[in-house]
């Protein structure tokens, strides 16, 4: 059996596993394994800085897009009518 080492990226801790699942990536069953911190609140901080990446990129779509919107309605008033 391999040993893999899977520290935590918070704290360096090696992780532990904490449930194993199959996913359909396509047409194809992947099984997956997620691991976690065995330190319960480090963990929690992990998933939070991860939930704040995720919100940090939506915004950052969210804003694109609005930019987007902006210039397609300034362009429409600047048209004269
Ligand atoms: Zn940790």
């Amino acid at each position: 059996m391999d040993i893999e080492s899977n520290p935590c990226i918070s704290c360096g801790k090696e992780r532990i596993k904490r449930k194993e699942g199959t996913v359909l990536l396509g047409s194809i069953k992947t099984k997956i394994t997620v691991y976690v911190c065995p330190d319960k609140i480090c963990q929690k901080g992990v998933e939070k800085k991860i939930a704040e990446k995720e919100e940090r990129r939506l915004n950052f779509i969210n804003r694109s897009r609005q930019r987007a919107l902006n210039r397609i309605s300034s362009k429409k008033t600047a048209k004269p009518a």
